[in-house]
């Protein structure tokens, strides 16, 4: 204890620590623990066609089970994942457990439906990053393409030399690439063109007022259209109004991922979900 060292010594811990400092380290720890004894789980919300209503793919998104927090959101833990380093040995977990998700998709008779995982700037930019997911893809042996990992605008716009190798790498190992929250961070179109991707997830941002706000549907309109001539598929995240629905669908938006159709759910609710038409 730094307290009983005496008065003239050095203490371990400030005692003018804020609160949110003192939390953080104590969710830190909590997290190590959690890792270990299993309460970190994955969630799936469905993504349909907008045109024929289909389950088309599932979004792996990750929860903490805490007994003593009940079910934390990553807003609140990927974050201290990332700054200890714990997102490494996470997110290899996560990209594992996707492909043996898709793997439940199949046996079940179901076999078109993707798995999308998100992959966290700090993991992607390890350099076992790429060995990480193959080794995934070939123990799990599912079709790459029915992975697909979504990365954000900024990872791409940081040094983007490096970035354009392991995503050349990722395509040749078949795996699809999708740029997650489209139209918040920086991004260079020229960069959308060169590189090998996907699929563009436009941001709940740009979804919430589409259906009010002229300014909103014009970027959405003129991202879809974008991504269709460079040959990506688009992904509307945060969809919660059947008008937005059906806005999204004249407008060509391949899929459609959102409250409106299902919340994310836990891996024993999802199956239920297939083969349906919502
Ligand atoms: P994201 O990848 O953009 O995921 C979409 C988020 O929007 C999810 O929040 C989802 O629950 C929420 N969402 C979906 N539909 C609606 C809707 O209609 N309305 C509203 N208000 N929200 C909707 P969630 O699950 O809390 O995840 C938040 C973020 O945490 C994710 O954003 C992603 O950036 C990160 N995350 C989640 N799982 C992982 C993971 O396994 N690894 C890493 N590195 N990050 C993850
Ligand atoms: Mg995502
Ligand atoms: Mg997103
Ligand atoms: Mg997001």
């Amino acid at each position: 204890r730094a307290k009983s060292l005496g008065s003239n010594q050095y203490q371990f811990y400030a005692p003018e620590m804020d609160y949110r400092g003192r939390e953080i380290l104590r969710m830190d720890t909590e997290l190590r623990y959690a890792i270990e004894n299993d309460e970190l789980c994955l969630y799936y919300q469905p993504q349909v066609d907008a045109k024929t209503r289909q389950l088309m793919g599932v979004e792996a998104l990750i929860r903490w089970r805490s007994p003593a927090r009940g079910l934390v959101s990553p807003a609140e833990f990927v974050p201290l994942l990332e700054s200890s380093g714990m997102i490494l040995q996470v997110g290899h977990w996560v990209i594992e457990k996707a492909c043996e998700q898709y793997n439940r998709f199949r046996e079940a008779g179901f076999p078109r439906i993707r798995v999308s995982a998100n992959v966290s700037a700090v993991q992607f930019r390890d350099s076992g990053f790429l060995e990480q997911v193959t080794a995934c893809v070939q123990a799990a042996q599912i079709p790459p393409d029915m992975l697909e990992l979504e990365i954000t605008e900024n990872i791409v716009m940081q040094d983007p030399e490096r970035v354009s190798n392991i995503l050349f790498e990722l395509n040749k190992l078949g795996v699809r690439m999708a740029i997650d929250d489209f139209g918040t961070g920086y991004s260079s179109l020229a960069y959308l063109k060169r590189f090998p991707l996907h699929t563009l997830k436009i941001d709940r941002s740009f979804i919430c007022d589409v259906t009010e706000s002229v300014s909103d549907a014009t970027i959405v309109e003129a991202s879809i259209s974008l991504a269709h001539k460079l040959g990506l598929d688009v992904v509307a995240e945060g969809v919660e109004t059947d008008a937005q629905c059906q806005f999204l669908s004249n407008i060509d938006c391949n899929y459609i991922q959102g409250f409106w159709f299902s919340k994310p759910m836990p891996e024993d609710e999802i199956i239920s979900f297939l083969g349906k038409t919502f």
